[in-house]
């Protein structure tokens, strides 16, 4: 039995890809704020310029600190190799424009993250690349909409407002049958949570503006898979739309990472807490939260995911916008902001988003609210939501 600790999270987040002996023995890593590298000979120059992921030449290309962090990603996701971006957006973007052609069709879980469907919608359409929604949750949905030029199955799961899921293992076993690829944003789970390329997913991405960095200062995104994969990404999108994470971004995710664990274990503990206050609250008709009983896919979360985050969706008994307006300008201490994975609570009501005359009551989602749960104790959080509830009658 191999006794190392080489797969360990400590062994990654403490140690991988750390060559301190590199840089004085500093025990944090260098930002490496160089826009080019020199180099002594032309033959050298031209082995750069013959494979730029061989050597560093460019910024935008590869970076001393990037790498790092790249080499600790891949890691922590099982993958091969690993690039990252200076957002979540910028990483979707890249990764399915890398891999679809005109003519090609895309099948897509319903309501992905705004600007993934944004991209679906707006953009690739007039490159000639179609997608079709579809419920994700039947993996005979993911056959029926599959044509003769479907080339990329995308994924989500859980889906960031609903928890909707995708059984990961019988949605690649499928892809892989008709050689399609398959790509997920995995940001919910993070690789900790969630391992999908053990699963048979192809290319992983996740935000890192949510865990990563945890600290709701700095954006970045990340796509794992095979070197292969990344070296194709690497020479189309991500040299050309130079959207690749800068060395001090970087080092901020670096920071970031030495805390992930600690800070899901902490917020999985606290997200429990929270949930059980919510879910008897006479002011609450229901909530949505994977590892919760009532969840209609709880079995399937239980067995693909190893632990739940922060994320609970809320549904006041009450269906009046007004009164849903009104227990969301009542909180004290938790924000009111997009994003999560920070160290803060925050809050967002789907209302936000919807023109008040086009606000329906009776479709369910218009009346989800939903709250992060951050890094407070859990009395702190669940006494502001009290006080909050008691201002709506
Ligand atoms: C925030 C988010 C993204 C986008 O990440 P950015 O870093 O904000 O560009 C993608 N997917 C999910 C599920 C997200 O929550």
């Amino acid at each position: 039995m191999d006794t190392s600790p080489k797969n360990e999270i400590s062994f990654i987040l403490n140690e991988l890809a750390e060559e301190r002996e590199l840089y004085f023995n500093a025990v944090a890593p260098p930002i490496v704020q160089a826009s080019n590298f020199a180099f002594k000979k032309v033959e050298d120059l031209r082995k750069a310029f013959d494979n730029e992921m061989s050597d560093y030449l460019y910024s935008r290309g590869l970076n001393p600190t990037v790498d790092i962090l790249r080499k600790k990603l891949a890691a922590l996701d099982g993958a091969e190799d690993c690039l990252v971006f200076n957002s979540g957006a910028a990483a979707i973007f890249a990764g399915v424009f890398a891999n679809v052609k005109s003519g090609d069709h895309i099948v897509s879980v319903k309501s992905p993250y705004t600007w993934a469907q944004r991209m679906f919608d707006v953009i690739l359409p007039r490159f000639g690349v179609s997608t079709t929604y579809i419920d994700g949750t039947k993996i005979e949905n993911w056959e029926a909409a599959t044509q003769s030029n479907t080339t990329l199955f995308y994924l989500e799961s859980p889906n960031s407002w609903d928890f909707a899921m995708q059984d990961l293992r019988a949605v690649a076993t499928l892809a892989q049958s008709k050689n399609i690829l398959t790509f997920i944003d995995n940001s919910y789970c993070t690789p900790i949570y969630q391992n999908v390329m053990e699963m048979g997913i192809d290319v992983a991405m996740q935000t890192a503006t949510k865990y990563i960095g945890g600290h709701s200062d700095t954006l970045g995104g990340v796509l794992c898979g095979s070197s292969a994969m990344m070296k194709k990404i690497f020479n189309s999108e991500y040299l050309n739309i130079g959207s690749g994470i800068q060395p001090f971004n970087a080092w901020l995710l670096l920071r970031g990472l030495r805390t992930l664990s600690i800070r899901l274990e902490r917020v999985s503990k606290t997200t429990i807490e929270v949930v059980a206050f919510l879910k008897h609250h006479p002011k609450v008709e229901s909530i949505i939260f994977p590892f919760d009983e009532s969840f209609p896919q709880y079995e399937l979360a239980k067995r693909q995911m190893k632990g739940a985050c922060g994320l609970i969706t809320i549904i006041l008994k009450t269906k009046k916008l007004e009164e849903i307006t009104r227990f969301c300008n009542s909180l004290q201490h938790i924000l009111m902001a997009v994003s999560w994975g920070g160290y803060e609570s925050l809050i967002i009501p789907k209302c936000a988003g919807i023109k008040v005359l086009e606000f329906n009551p009776e479709n369910l989602d218009h009346r989800y609210i939903r709250l992060y749960v951050g890094l407070e104790e859990a009395d702190y959080i669940i006494q502001d939501l009290e006080q909050a509830f008691s201002a709506i009658p």
